[in-house]
């Protein structure tokens, strides 16, 4: 058996459909990413077996074997099922040949031989097969040499690459996943054929690329992924508001740093302190406006303003090109690019309690990732300069500390709400609701109103007055 670690439970199971194979006469295989994660020391989840025949009897067989019998999950149209027992989920399919055709990514298949499988499959790192058949069982079948790839920690084709990508471009978003998921680099003239194969990313699905681009953001070091997307001409069709950060430019003697280079920076950094799919989504887009704002100003330089505005409204834009929910997670991404330039105006001298409040309350219970999210933007070279905007920053959480401490204006509510105005002055919906609920909040957020319902039921009384209001009671 070649060195895999498998514990006592996955041994057993892989033993027993071992036996259930040899019962049935059809040859068996351990396939795939299974294999490639036991050599490399990953982590797997669920394993893939291949056989010379009927996968889906295979499945059923080996069910009758334990007690409790598991479910057989089974796709006819497939040739597909799969059994989950202990948390391990296990996939048979009866190995296969595939041809395709120029406009889709859905192959023909028909039945074939391992060696047919194993061609079929993306990465030679992908495509070892260990046996498990009474005659050579553990015998690993590495026929492209992907063992030694997994040492030499290189991603390459089976077969020739401009086929391989051409047939299925989903791939090419593959290798690239790998890449930054493994720390692998992608050979040379695999990386070529992607480059020339880019534009056959069109005939996949957004649903399929976006899923690749997120497990690439969700990587240790998702820098590496959107740098190949970038450099292999991906990224200019599947992202092209991403792919406009790229360029430093000069004028005068005047410049702004690379905005793609930066992006990538605050990713990995943000990378090191959460997991939050979400939050490193806003890293990426905090400067996603950048290239719609840039200005020169004779004499002064670059300027961007109001990128975080207008960069908040590109969000519902994106995520639905993306394919990615329209719901609370984009909320929550657009909250952050809009507010993210926040917390460091704060670092200025002559900061007032009215201004920490605001933010406070603007940002609700996201402040510690609003806060994470600026910590992550600090990159500059000059290391001087990262160091006092850290001390800086590090006074800002204090305040915010402190101020909320005192005033809990994190997920607070105004004590009087628009209901109350409407009710008390007879109105309906209208302009006018919206005057006095401002003020008051902004009366408490100023430290001009006490918060509490008394002083705020007066002041509304008091403002209703100044625009011809009178209560109804
Ligand atoms: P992960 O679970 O991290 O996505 P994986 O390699 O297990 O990695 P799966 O999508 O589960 O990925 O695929 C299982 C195996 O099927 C792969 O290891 C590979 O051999 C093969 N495979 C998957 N997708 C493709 C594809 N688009 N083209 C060729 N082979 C593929």
């Amino acid at each position: 058996m070649v060195d895999i670690p498998c514990t006592d439970k996955e041994l057993f199971l892989l033993k027993k459909i071992a036996s259930v194979a040899e019962e049935l006469a059809v040859e068996a295989y351990l396939i795939g990413g299974f294999v490639r994660d036991k050599i490399i020391g990953r982590p797997t989840k669920d394993a893939d077996i291949v056989c010379m025949g009927d996968g889906i009897a295979l499945a059923h067989k080996v069910a009758e074997k334990f007690n409790p019998k598991p479910t057989v999950a089974f796709f006819k149209t497939f040739g597909t099922a799969q059994i989950k027992i202990n948390d391990f989920e296990v996939e048979f399919v009866g190995a296969r040949k595939e041809s395709y055709s120029y406009d889709s990514r859905k192959p023909e298949v028909v039945p074939g031989s391992l060696e047919d499988d194993q061609n079929r499959r993306d990465f030679t790192i992908n495509a070892l097969a260990i046996s498990l058949n009474k005659a050579d069982f553990g015998k690993l079948i590495d026929p492209f040499g992907g063992l030694l790839d997994i040492e030499q920690q290189n991603i390459q084709t089976p077969l020739d690459p401009l086929q391989t990508f051409s047939d299925d471009p989903l791939r090419m978003m593959r290798a690239i996943r790998f890449a930054t998921q493994l720390g692998f680099t992608i050979h040379a003239e695999t990386f070529q054929a992607i480059i020339d194969n880019a534009h056959r990313i069109k005939i996949v699905s957004q649903e399929r690329i976006t899923d690749e681009l997120n497990k690439i953001m969700l990587s240790t070091k998702p820098s590496i992924g959107l740098d190949l997307l970038s450099k292999s001409g991906l990224l200019k069709i599947i992202f092209p508001q991403m792919m406009a950060l790229h360029g430093a430019e000069n004028v005068e003697g005047l410049g702004h740093k690379d905005n793609f280079y930066h992006t990538l920076q605050v990713i990995d950094n943000i990378c090191e302190t959460t997991d939050d799919l979400w939050l490193r989504w806003a890293a990426l887009l905090h400067d996603i406006a950048k290239p719609a704002t840039k200005r020169f100003e004779p004499g002064h330089g670059f300027t961007f303003h109001g990128h975080e505005v207008v960069g908040a409204r590109m969000v519902p834009k994106i995520f639905t090109q993306l394919k990615l929910p329209l719901n609370e997670k984009m909320r929550f991404v657009q909250k952050l690019v809009e507010l993210h330039l926040r917390p460091i105006s704060l670092t200025k001298e002559n900061i007032t309690d009215s201004a920490i409040r605001r933010l406070l309350f603007d940002a609700g219970e996201d402040i510690e990732a609003l806060m994470l999210l600026c910590n992550a933007d600090i990159t500059s070279k000059n290391k001087a300069k990262v160091k006092r905007y850290l001390q800086n920053f590090e006074i800002v959480r204090e305040r915010l500390q402190a101020v909320e401490e005192s005033d809990h204006i994190r997920n607070w509510q105004p004590p009087v709400t628009g209901e109350l105005i409407m009710q008390t002055f007879g109105l309906n919906p209208s302009r006018e609701v919206g005057i006095i609920k401002d003020a008051i909040r902004n009366g408490i957020l100023d430290g001009l109103l006490p918060n509490n319902y008394e002083a705020a039921f007066n002041f509304m009384l008091e403002k209703g007055a100044e625009l011809g209001l009178k209560p109804i009671t």
